[in-house]
């Protein structure tokens, strides 16, 4: 059967859920446990993966002891902390599902959800989204100033982000795609795959409460995402660089028009404000446009270094020990 086809999927497959990591030790066994009871409930096997992304606390060893008994349990250790980003590509390297959904791993996705979003799947859907209807538990400044950031980033890059949670179910055609057809080290999976196409919907949740108390967000970082996000999805910026330079020269020709005047009526132009402020506003000017091309330089230099997005320090559960259970089924 074809992927894109709409007349419904056969039932027995593999679902492949990934749950990035970090500082998670205190909440990852709830939420193992939420996410068995959920899937044991639905018709087909599963895996669950969760990338530790180089946790100062004891999370992949939590995750390691839950693999003993659990065979449909795997868990990676990254090398160091690369970000949220890597750790979930990490995750969708590994799957071997035909669908994989992502969810974080401290319980503000509720993986009740699941059910949902497989019905969806089985319906012909190659990517769902889980969109946030109700965001009260988070941060209120954290809400306000994510809204702000994706709205502004809507307009210039024209993919909707409003809402837009890394909760999603992909189909594997979509896997594949976000793992082998794009080479982008630097991603940002929110915008890459809703940039893929394909048939997609909104299934709306609630955000839950974290199981974590400590924030691993700063208010660096979000600008950091909104940064890679911008530059991946848009040279926008670049032609503001253009529009400055137009601006310059409309002041340049009020303000030179203005001296030829005043020099043609006899009056020698009086202007050291006038010279601070011209100086000034180009300088700022140049300095803006020196910024914008520098973030897309590093983008260049970042991508072509081609470094590895992540690396694996250890692995645990599934075909490490003792073989897993469950066979990829190919197109
Ligand atoms: N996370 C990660 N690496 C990081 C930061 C976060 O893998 O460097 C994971 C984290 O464990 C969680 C998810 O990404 O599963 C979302 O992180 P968090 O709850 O801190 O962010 P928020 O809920 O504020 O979006
Ligand atoms: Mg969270």
């Amino acid at each position: 059967m074809s992927s894109s086809s709409f007349s419904g999927r056969p039932v027995a497959r593999l679902l492949s859920v990934v749950l990035p990591a970090y500082r998670e030790e205190a909440g990852i066994a709830r939420v193992l446990a939420e996410l068995e009871q959920v899937l044991a409930s639905l018709d087909v096997s599963f895996e669950v993966i969760v990338v530790d992304d180089g946790s100062p606390d004891r999370t992949f060893q939590r995750v390691s002891e839950l693999c003993a008994a659990r065979p449909w349990l795997r868990g990676l250790r990254l090398s160091r902390n690369f970000g949220k980003e890597s750790a979930l590509l990490a995750g969708l390297q590994a799957a071997r599902g035909d669908a994989v959904i992502t969810l974080d791993a401290d319980l503000q996705h509720p993986p009740a959800l699941i059910p949902e979003l497989v019905a969806a799947w089985r319906q012909g859907v190659m990517v769902v989204n889980g969109v946030k209807a109700d965001r009260s538990v988070e941060h209120q400044g954290y809400a306000s100033l994510a809204t702000l950031i994706t709205e502004g980033l809507g307009r210039l890059t024209g993919i909707s982000l409003r809402d837009a949670s890394d909760y999603k179910l992909l189909d594997r055609q979509v896997v594949d795609i976000l793992t082998d057809s794009l080479a982008e080290r630097e991603r940002f999976f929110r915008g890459l795959s809703q940039w893929v196409g394909f048939h997609q919907v909104d299934v709306p949740f609630k955000v839950a409460p974290s199981t974590r108390r400590t924030r691993n967000w700063s208010f660096g970082g979000l600008l950091r995402l909104t940064g890679t996000a911008l530059v991946s999805f848009t040279s926008a910026p670049l032609q503001v660089i253009t529009v400055l330079g137009v601006l310059t020269l409309l002041m340049a020709v009020l303000v030179g028009g203005e001296a030829l005047v005043s020099r043609m009526a006899g009056r020698a132009v009086s202007g050291f404000t006038t010279l601070i402020l011209t100086l000034l506003i180009i300088g700022s000017f140049i300095m803006i446009s020196l910024g914008i091309l520098g973030a897309y330089v590093a983008k260049i230099y970042e991508e072509i270094k081609g470094r590895p997005s992540y690396l694996v320090a250890e692995r645990c559960g599934g075909a490490g020990r003792g073989g897993h259970r469950y066979r990829r089924v190919r197109r």
